[in-house]
């Protein structure tokens, strides 16, 4: 690749999508930024609750630099992830897999046999997200076995699948439990319920655990509180990139005025496919 370009991939958003993406080009050698908006969490500063306004919610207008983004749309709010994990921050952590009638659908069923098309890659995701259905059973899951049955729908009730470590000791530590050593250590869950403000705990596999670990480990470079405003093409090839950033790691207590503005010279020229 040519030196006079800094990056050869510009990767926009640290989620489930940008950290696979990261993390598979850099093991090919490919020199790779990620730019996310939202902060990078250590374990102890996710928010205890909800009330934790400051951990918890994303509205960088009002300073709130948390991890639960709302997007305010016509008649609709959605909700969705901030933060260097994305939405692994503040998901539910359960993994399900489609069923019969997601690869019967007629939109796409006659193009390939897609169950056996995707399952290596369902087996891949699953491996590198610890998916696993160890936890015992809660009270609540008790209860809607019940329902279920008084229903004549026990049959239907199964654990559901989860992308934490449930190891046999709640809070237990664990050396690498999943990367033979190349992952960080771990915990057991200790069964708080707490997973959408943020795993305290170091249990819920999130993204910063597995795959963005590794892509960094591969040389890539995460920078946090990085929002990508604007991407164009640049004369003479390339892409010319425009980066907000807002520096709030230097003070953070305070909301810094700090926007600047970076002209990156990335990417990827077609003439370059070649040599990677
Ligand atoms: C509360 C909640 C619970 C959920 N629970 C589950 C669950 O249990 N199981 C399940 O399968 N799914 C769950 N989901 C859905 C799941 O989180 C999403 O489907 C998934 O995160 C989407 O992945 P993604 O890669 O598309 O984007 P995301 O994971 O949302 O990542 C996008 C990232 O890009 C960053 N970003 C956005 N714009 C820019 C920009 N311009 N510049 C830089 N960075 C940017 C964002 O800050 C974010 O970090 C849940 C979602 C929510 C909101
Ligand atoms: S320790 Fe709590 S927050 Fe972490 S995965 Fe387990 S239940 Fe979720």
């Amino acid at each position: 690749m040519s030196s006079s370009y800094e990056w050869d991939v510009v990767v926009v958003g640290s989620g489930f999508g940008g950290s696979v993406t990261a993390l598979r080009l850099a093991e090919k050698g490919y020199r790779v930024l990620v730019c996310e908006a939202g902060r990078r969490f250590a374990d102890d500063e996710h928010a205890k609750t909800s009330w934790d306004l400051r951990s918890y919610v994303w509205l960088p207008a009002v300073g709130l630099y948390g991890i639960q983004r709302f997007t305010f749309l016509n008649g609709l709010v959605a909700l969705s992830g901030a933060g260097v994990g994305g939405g692994s921050l503040n998901y539910s952590g359960t993994l399900f897999q489609p069923g019969d009638a997601y690869y019967r659908h007629p939109q796409w069923a006659h193009i390939a046999d897609w169950r056996s098309e995707l399952a290596p890659f369902y087996d891949q995701a699953r491996r590198m997200l610890g998916v696993n259905a160890d936890q015992p059973l809660s009270e609540g899951d008790e209860a809607l076995r019940r329902v279920a049955e008084r229903m004549g729908a026990g049959g239907t009730f199964t654990k559901v699948p989860v992308g934490i470590l449930n190891g046999p000791i709640p809070g237990q530590p664990v050396e690498d439990p999943y990367f033979g050593g190349a992952g960080p250590d771990r915990r057991s869950c200790i069964y708080c319920g707490a997973c959408m403000t943020g795993c305290r705990h170091n249990a819920k596999n999130t993204l910063p655990k597995n795959y963005l670990h590794l892509a960094e480990r591969a040389g890539a470079t995460i920078a946090p509180m990085t929002t990508v405003e604007a991407v164009a093409p640049r004369a003479g090839g390339g892409t010319r990139w425009r980066r907000c950033r807002r520096d709030r790691g230097v003070d953070p207590g305070r909301r810094s005025p700090l926007i600047r503005w970076y002209s990156l010279q990335a990417c990827w020229r077609p003439s370059d496919s070649s040599s990677g």
